[in-house]
């Protein structure tokens, strides 16, 4: 079939998917389309233009790279096309944004003929990286056009030329009352769509909402743009795909970029920190302001510069825009491109000799009030080479250590591709493949054949299917006091500190090794007393939350919510001993507080053992063929290097917190469990018991794994079913890592699993993801993952998150134990004597080298 038929085909079949448009042409198809295009006489030349210039990725994608060679032979002279002139030529580069496009342009500059158009272009490119040098070299040779482009960078031509942001935006509004999480506008269960934003976006709120994409289209029968509103927006996992989905219904769209717009009005209540700034990052207008006055089907005019919505000439709600430079974000078609646009004008007039520029807002940073730091405001100093950060400051912190997982790597990767980059300035970017490992869908396999070398030839580090889930490998390879992202959200190093984010800013920390951060407040968590027997750091984790519901710091009702930890870091104080294992189940925990980050105070001792083994297993993951190699070896060294010299930064003693929470572990005398369907609903075991609303009569389902988990839980819970039988309903067990497995299974575990009649899963997330395997519909569970939002683990589940320990004999008994089951059985199981070798963590540089080969191999 040729070209033409086939994508006539394809756009018919998509437009009968539910209306959508076509996907962009791959290298191949624009390969075919370059060569129609050559013909002496076109065939449907409108149709093929419009593909040529619509219908291509722009940036570093395959296909831009086919349709930049030709364009530059059209420039060039080098073949002719009977329908697109030089000039057009030029014009179309202009459209591509970066990367492939650009060194075709600067070529133009050394032709006359096409010089003019060539300058007009590239001064409306941002991303030109180092291409900036090249065309200072033809500034500094005599050439004048190359000197007008320095100029126009210089007064920020590409920020001027673009309409600032209207005065007045009329709206109608589509209201989703209560919270909508990121999985409700981009549910896991479709994760494999995520990067075919048209098809992905026909998900959003189906699960929430009646006929969302019905009342959507009506609404935009009064012919305004729609606003989506909502009283806590965003919460959860960091989802770009949220963002786009949210941007594909009520957005516009980016000239000559196919299936992928940009802007839309998001107004909550509350906006959840992540989600907030992946708005802000896509072009989008985040405004937290009231909305109880707002209905759907609402026409309101939201006036940004005066902060007041109005329905019907009065004023319905009042808010502040913050941060004070969202005007000029949004201006610039996000944060990212403003932030990638200022350097380059700083590049131009620093060439040029001029002296700063005022153009720009100013980031609002707070007076000094000469108070100390924080742990964690001192973390964040050092990446930005000073010695602390107080809260509301803008920053931007080198980016060491960034993590991305295989549900958002294909957007990454577009984002990185959007950025024109063909190399990281990242220190360590880590892809993982571990939320589809178990059971992939088609898109899951074509990833695993192409993303790797797409990270590797970037000089970033993947893993393979089947090695695990991503926080049990990258938070070994992360490095003490430094700071890092992912685009999971539950990327909350144990050491270090990450600020979890979508993966527009995941790309772009990878991509130029920093990020943007407006440093946040801390809430200082402080933990004293005696550990009392039986208790164990889950138990400790849902205490956060307990405590915080008893200061009055945090509320269940979602309604006029109060959360202290919403947008903050949480700082860990008083459990320096913890093994950075166990303080992982911790910082991964803040997630669910939708805090901003997690820092926890650690002694020297444990991060020294910690780092030991994973020098060991990053060095044999070398051996074992792990690339990037150098990145490997490099990080390696850093850890050496640390561990020589190993200093770790204190919190002074007047440092400020927003709030303390101090927690008396001689209080904490039974389970604490998160309750259905809500991770901040905590209560005691005693308590849930007593208490007629929760579902107590029956556990249906048991489910052990996740990122919460570690080797010891494992074998925990391979005690508590050791010589009891089949349990009584379902167990599902999936380790973390490979080598959890390795072990295990050489342990004699699971043998102890499959008598037990578990359904063992590969190393991986498995139920916790909720795009995978599932639990049956309406099934009550016992999960140690790490949230239990409606839907996630099952359709209509009813989910209780809590210790390994209260896991197992749940699975034993297909009930909730009571406090004195719990307390009586547990001890008898894992007995004194038994503990250290059943909570005994993988050392690699503790087992020998054929060992080492064997977990890791
Ligand atoms: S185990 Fe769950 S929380 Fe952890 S990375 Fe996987 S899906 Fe995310």
């Amino acid at each position: 079939m040729s070209l033409i038929a086939e994508y006539k085909a394809h756009t018919e079949e998509r437009l009968n998917e539910g209306n959508l448009p076509p996907l962009a042409l791959t290298a191949e198809q624009t390969a075919q389309l370059v060569e129609l295009l050559k013909a002496d006489s076109v065939e449907e030349a409108d149709y093929l233009l419009d593909l040529f210039k619509n219908r291509i990725n722009p940036g570093v994608d395959d296909a831009a790279y086919v349709k930049a060679a030709f364009l530059n032979d059209v420039v060039k002279g080098n073949v002719s096309c009977s329908v697109i002139s030089k000039h057009e030529a030029i014009e179309i580069l202009g459209k591509m944004m970066g990367g492939f496009n650009v060194s075709p342009l600067v070529e133009a500059l050394k032709n006359d003929e096409v010089a003019d158009a060539a300058a007009e272009q590239l001064k409306n490119t941002i991303l030109v990286y180092d291409a900036f040098n090249d065309v200072k070299e033809l500034m500094d040779a005599g050439n004048e056009k190359a000197k007008e482009i320095i100029e126009s960078w210089a007064n920020a031509e590409w920020f001027t030329n673009k309409p600032a942001l209207e005065k007045e935006i009329k709206l109608t509004v589509y209201k989703i009352p209560g919270e909508t999480n990121t999985d409700d506008l981009s549910p896991a269960t479709v994760a494999f769509t995520r990067s075919d934003i048209p098809l992905h976006a026909t998900a959003m709120l189906q699960s929430k909402m009646e006929k969302p994409l019905e009342t959507m289209e009506e609404l935009k029968q009064k012919g305004n743009p729609l606003a989506y509103v909502g009283d806590v927006v965003g919460t959860g996992s960091s989802r770009k795909s949220g963002i786009n989905s949210v941007q594909w219904h009520m957005g516009r769209d980016i000239p000559g970029v196919p299936n992928k717009r940009t802007g839309g009005v998001v107004i909550g209540s509350i906006i959840a920190p992540i989600f907030f700034n992946t708005a802000e990052d896509s072009g989008c207008l985040p405004i937290e302001a009231p909305v109880d006055n707002l209905e759907t089907g609402d026409e309101i005019v939201v006036k940004p510069y005066d902060g007041v919505i109005e329905k019907d000439g009065k004023v319905v709600s009042e808010f502040k825009l913050a941060p004070n430079t969202l005007t000029d974000e949004v201006r610039a078609g996000g944060r990212i491109p403003l932030i990638i646009g200022k350097g380059l004008t700083a590049k131009a007039r620093e060439a040029l000799g001029l002296g700063a520029f005022d153009m720009f807002l100013a980031p609002e940073q707070p007076k000094d009030n000469g108070k100390g730091f924080t742990q964690a405001q001192k973390m964040v100093g050092r990446a930005c080479g000073i010695e602390g950060v107080k809260p509301g400051m803008y920053v931007e912190p080198i980016a060491t250590t960034v993590g991305s997982q295989d549900t958002t790597g294909p957007m990454t990767r577009d984002e990185i591709k959007e950025l024109a980059a063909l190399s990281f300035g990242a220190d360590m970017l880590m892809q993982s493949f571990c939320h589809t490992a178990a059971y992939p869908k088609p898109a899951d396999i074509k990833l695993r054949h192409t993303l790797p070398d797409f990270i590797n030839s970037r000089g970033g580090v993947t893993l393979r299917p089947g090695d695990g889930v991503i926080h049990s490998w990258l938070n070994r390879l992360c490095l003490p006091d430094t700071v890092g992202t992912g685009g999971d959200s539950h990327t909350r190093f144990p050491i270090g500190m990450s600020f979890p984010a979508g993966s527009g800013l995941v790309a772009f920390a990878g991509v130029t090794g920093m990020m943007p951060l407006t440093m946040p407040e801390s809430v200082l968590v402080k933990f004293k007393g005696e550990m009392q027997p039986g208790i164990t750091l889950r138990d400790l984790v849902n205490a956060i939350p307990y405590q915080a519901i008893e200061d009055g710091l945090l509320t269940v009702e979602k309604k006029g919510k109060k959360n202290i930890f919403a947008g903050k870091i949480i700082e860990i104080q008083g459990l320096p001993q913890l093994k950075v294992e166990q303080a992982f189940e911790i910082s991964d925990a803040s997630a669910e507080r939708s805090a901003a980050a997690c820092s926890v105070q650690l002694d020297k001792e444990p991060i020294i053992e910690y780092l030991s083994s994973n020098i060991a297993l990053i060095e044999k993951m070398i051996e074992e063929g792990y690339e990037d190699a150098r990145t490997l070896q490099r990080r390696a060294d850093k850890m050496k290097e640390w561990i020589a010299n190993p200093e770790l930064l204190q919190p002074d003693a007047d440092a400020e917190y927003a709030a303390t929470i101090e927690i008396d572990l001689d209080k904490i005398t039974e389970p604490v469990l998160a309750c259905p369907n809500d991770p901040d609903d905590v209560a005691t075991l005693s308590e849930i018991l007593a208490d007629p609303k929760r579902p107590t009569e029956k556990i249906d389902e048991v489910f052990v794994g996740s990122c919460m988990t570690n080797i010891g839980l494992f074998r925990a819970l391979g005690e508590v079913l050791k010589g009891e039988g089949e349990v009584p309903g379902k167990l599902w067990v999936a380790p973390p890592t490979k080598m959890d497995e390795a072990q295990l299974t050489e342990e004699g575990y699971y043998s102890i699993f499959a008598a037990a009649g578990a359904r063992i899963e590969m190393p991986g997330c498995s139920l916790c993801m909720g795009n995978q395997a599932q639990v049956s519909e309406g099934a009550v569970v016992f999960s140690t993952s790490t949230r239990n939002f409606d839907n996630r683990l099952g359709k209509n589940s009813k989910v209780y998150l809590g210790s390994a320990e209260v896991a197992a004999l749940a699975a034993l008994l297909g009930r909730l134990p009571s406090k004195e089951e719990y307390l009586n059985m547990v001890p008898k199981k894992i007995t004194a004597e038994k503990r250290d070798s059943i909570y005994k963590y993988l050392n690699f540089h503790e087992v020998s080298d054929t060992e080492l080969t064997n977990l890791v191999h």
